[in-house]
């Protein structure tokens, strides 16, 4: 075949070889393929520790599946553009394709790239990314963006059709000459001194993605319409890192639910997990059309509302030590695992934003740093959701009450007793609310309050009433 110049493929959170436009479109051309991931810290915003955790393996398990290809994966590090520029000067590249991402830096720095590439003579072209439609092809009926969940979600059915997966790519042509790479291991992405990771869950990669999701559709997905808000039952699909960083996308599992519910008539688990697939799309489509979103509250009326300054209580939420056993297992899954159940994430959420009346961005920084599956949209508003600042939020005045939370999700205390190790002697009655409990009864389960297990750091009907004047002053 005649000389044809290479075409370099840009990946980012797009780490699968199904499902992927981008580099689809550079296998169908031909052409040589250069695929390049640059780990650039600077930016956009770079992910937090348990996010790099993630991308480390899932790192290795893609470079495995494209050495697999015929062109193996150039890793490079430091400034996007610069990295760029130089893989296209020294492979010879003419074209650069990538997948589109949604969030205001990064599309601030695809047009950078697109600006810098061309000026040296490369093409530049997108693709859809990992989203099931582009924000902005979800209009309301006048054309703008929507602003609220069940309007775009109605709409979303309407538009989405039938949705058809790309197949994944088998074989590549590599370029005439291999270009160099980074070694993962240099990156250091995996902590040491000290492994805080031992506990961390999850197969990152694609495989790891595919697999997650056979096992939801066999054993998850009948269970998921029921069984989705009970902590201690794994009902839901795990896959939110693995969409994070785009090892699979939103359609293939969309594509897959929609089969497999249809087959084993499991009509509202179906619809149920399909409509959460949805809040993705939407909390994309929000941030695409508001970038700051992920450090502003949409409705400013109410900036100042979570304004304490309680270092104290702040660090008891984090390490898990607050006294209200189902938020103390909530965040000790999250310090462990680095991921955490939804259901937990509202109640911890809730507590942070009202028990303690802190403000929303200093929880929605920890769950950035220490979930596997942070991400900017999902994470920034789900916070902006629980705190009632968002678009579409829970009222400010539905104020959560960990201790029925806790009898109603997880009855029994199974949870609780995974994650809180010294409560596990209390009898379902007590566990939700130690503090209430007899002495006899604690002295049996071997608790001592204020040495073996925290009392609480507020008590709930305290801290919902101050709540609730802070939000009655700011709206008189
Ligand atoms: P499933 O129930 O199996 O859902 C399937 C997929 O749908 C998920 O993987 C996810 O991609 C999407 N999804 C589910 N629930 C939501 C939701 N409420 N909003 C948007 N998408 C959803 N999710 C993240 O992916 N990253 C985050 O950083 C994140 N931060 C959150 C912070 C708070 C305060 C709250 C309340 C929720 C947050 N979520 C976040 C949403 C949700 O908790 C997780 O997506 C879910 O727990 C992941 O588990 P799963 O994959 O088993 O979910």
């Amino acid at each position: 075949m005649a000389d044809v110049a290479p075409v370099l493929v840009w990946l980012r959170r797009d780490l699968r070889l199904a499902d992927n436009a981008a580099l689809h479109a550079a296998a169908s051309s031909g052409a040589p393929v250069v695929p390049v991931f640059v780990l650039d810290l600077e930016r956009p915003r770079a992910p937090g520790a348990a996010g790099l955790w993630w991308l480390d393996k899932s790192l290795r398990a893609f470079s495995e599946a494209m050495a697999k290809t015929g062109s193996p994966l150039v890793l490079r590090r430091g400034a996007t553009v610069d990295a760029l520029r130089a893989a296209a000067g020294e492979s010879g590249a003419t074209r650069l394709v990538h997948g589109r991402m949604y969030e205001g830096a990064d599309r601030g720095l695809e047009d950078e790239v697109a600006a810098a590439l061309g000026d040296v003579g490369v093409e530049v072209e997108s693709f859809p990314g990992s989203l099931l439609l582009e924000p902005g092809q979800v209009k309301t009926g006048s054309g703008g963006a929507f602003q609220v969940y069940g309007p775009f979600w109605r709409a979303l059915q309407q538009q989405i059709g039938e949705v058809r997966v790309l197949p994944p790519v088998e074989a590549l042509r590599p370029p005439a000459k291999p270009l160099a790479s980074d070694d993962l291991a240099s990156w250091g992405l995996h902590p040491t001194h000290p492994d805080w990771s031992t506990g961390f869950v999850g197969a990152p990669g694609e495989a790891g993605a595919l697999a997650a999701l056979d096992a939801f559709l066999e054993a998850g997905l009948p269970r998921y319409h029921a069984e989705r808000s009970r902590p201690a039952q794994a009902a839901t699909s795990r896959l939110s890192a693995h969409l994070h960083w785009g090892e699979i996308s939103s359609r293939e599992v969309w594509a897959a639910v929609e089969h497999a519910g249809i087959a084993q008539g499991h009509e509202a688990a179906r619809e149920k997990l399909l409509s959460e697939l949805a809040w993705r799309d939407f909390n994309h489509t929000v941030l695409a059309a508001h970038p700051d979103l992920a450090t502003r509250n949409y409705q400013g009326r109410l900036e100042g509302l979570h304004g304490r300054d309680d270092p104290a209580g702040f660090d008891a939420w984090r390490r898990g030590l607050t006294g209200y056993p189902i938020v103390d297992a909530g965040m000790r899954e999250l310090w462990r695992s680095g991921w955490m159940h939804n259901r937990v994430r509202m109640i911890t959420a809730s507590f942070l934003v009202k028990d303690l009346l802190l403000d929303w961005r200093l929880g929605a920084e920890w769950f950035w740093d220490t979930l596997v599956d942070a991400d900017e949209a999902n994470n920034g508003l789900n916070w902006q959701w629980v705190a009632g600042t968002g678009p579409d939020a829970s009222p400010f005045f539905r104020v959560f009450n960990p201790g029925l939370q806790s009898e109603k999700f997880d009855k029994a205390g199974d949870y609780i007793r995974a994650w809180v190790p010294e409560l596990a002697k209390l009898p379902p009655k007590h566990i939700h609310a130690p503090w209430e409990a007899p002495p006899q009864v604690l002295e049996a389960a071997g608790v001592m309050l204020g040495e073996t297990y925290p009392r609480p750091i507020v008590d709930h009907g305290e801290a919902r009433d101050r709540a609730l004047a802070a939000y009655a002053a700011l709206k008189g």
